[in-house]
């Protein structure tokens, strides 16, 4: 039975890091028919960060990475202890001031295969410094804790970021002294930055829940993520979660570092915005990015359809539906006040209102006038350009148009 885990630490709102390792671990658990299983490892009371905890499970329900149970170390203290008591009767750790460390054997070489790139990888004993396992506080250390853990909870395979290929010898010394197997360890290459150096927010990445708020859809940031150390055979790029399930295997992680590129991810928005049924659309936008829980229903739902080509963020419609929203504050000068003046005349007048008769007036307009079309976007909208003019003029409705107009010259 395939079983694995992601034992993330509260210590901050889970990034792009953090969260491919959850990602990947959840792939691998679906498409093997096993368990994935979240463990918050909450022993270094210190660095917790409040929030942190509730931001890994918004992250992962946003996400829709399941869990199939969740566990929480600070609320098994006593089972850490349990297994100091052992290390300590067995002769593999001494009491100091409080504490147990573990006395690492001399002149060993440890090793393993990692399933990552299926490589031997192996530490002198002699390098590894004796390490508590418990504090003198009663709480355990990440090694004492993630180990009786991944035993207990039957971790087949431990999936996670290569900075932690360290810690590994020392794991695999404490299973050894504990008398336990030790789980298959598949450590996924670290993600950098264009310029190669490990990547940070001046890379443009953030926390999982920024890119939510700003409008990244979780397709396309599921998309991308998983393209961050694993490819497929073929070069289709557009993977559903579904079929990437079908697709992911552990053999196929590449051993070179994957660099993160913002616009790629972008890229990947934008084609899923412009995929996605309008009624999704909408509400991923309501959600996600306004307040317009109470807002107009059936006006945001005339707008997306003119937006969805021009978006690359859900944000982008904030900015391109502003104005049907908010009165644009613009000072008309006289000239415009006077192309206004006509626009009110011939608009006035129209019986058809639909975006094919408002086009025809504004040419009219802009022929009388001798004017181009931003000079008409900008009286409207309060913006020199944006979603196609006639068709917005029409959403906007006659009446609401004309008493637009009116204020505008008044
Ligand atoms: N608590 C560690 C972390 O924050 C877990 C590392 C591991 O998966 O063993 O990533």
């Amino acid at each position: 039975m395939i079983r694995v885990r992601i034992a993330p630490s509260p210590t901050g709102i889970p990034h792009i890091g953090n969260t491919r390792t959850a990602l990947f671990n959840y792939l691998f658990a679906r498409r093997n028919k096993g368990k994935f299983i979240l463990r918050i490892e909450d022993t270094d009371q210190k660095r917790v960060v409040p929030g942190a905890e509730e931001a890994i499970y918004e992250i992962l329900e946003w996400l829709g990475l399941h869990v199939d149970a969740k566990f929480k170390q600070s609320e098994r203290l006593d089972l850490y202890k349990e297994a100091s008591q052992i290390l300590l009767r067995q002769k593999n750790a001494r009491m100091e001031e409080g504490a147990v460390r573990f006395i690492v054997p001399k002149g060993r070489v440890i090793e393993w295969v990692d399933m990552v790139g299926n490589k031997n990888i192996s530490f002198k004993s002699d390098d590894i410094e004796d390490f508590i396992v418990l504090k003198s506080d009663g709480y355990p250390t990440y090694h004492l804790a993630n180990i009786v853990d991944d035993h207990l909870m039957e971790i087949s395979h431990v999936i996670r970021g290569d900075e932690w290929i360290s810690s590994t010898p020392k794991h695999i010394l404490l299973y050894e002294s504990l008398g336990w197997d030790q789980p298959i360890f598949a450590h996924l290459p670290v993600i950098l930055g264009p310029d190669k150096t490990k990547l940070s927010k001046r890379h443009g990445a953030k926390s999982v829940l920024d890119y939510r708020n700003e409008g990244i859809l979780k397709e396309a940031l599921l998309n991308f993520m998983a393209f961050l150390g694993w490819a497929t055979k073929g070069d289709k790029e557009i993977l559903s979660i579904a079929e990437i399930i079908a697709l992911f295997d552990l053999k196929d992680v590449n051993t070179n570092p994957p660099i993160f590129n913002i616009d790629k991810l972008l890229w990947f928005n934008g084609h899923y915005i412009r995929t996605m049924p309008v009624h999704k659309l909408v509400s991923s936008i309501k959600h996600q990015v306004l307040n317009m829980r109470d807002k107009d229903n059936e006006l945001i739902k005339k707008i997306v359809p003119l937006a969805q080509t021009r978006m690359k963020t859900l944000k982008d419609f904030v900015q391109l539906a502003a104005h049907f929203f908010e009165e644009p504050k613009t000072e008309l000068s006289q000239k415009e006040k006077m192309i206004a003046d006509q626009l009110t005349k011939r608009f006035s007048t129209m019986e058809q209102w639909n975006n094919g008769t408002i086009l025809v007036a504004i040419k009219n307009v802009m022929a009388s006038e001798n004017v181009r079309m931003p000079i008409i976007y900008k009286i409207i909208t309060g913006q020199d350009r944006g979603l196609p003019l006639p068709e917005s003029i029409e959403i906007l409705g006659k009446e609401k148009t004309l008493e637009r107009l009116k204020r505008l010259i008044s």
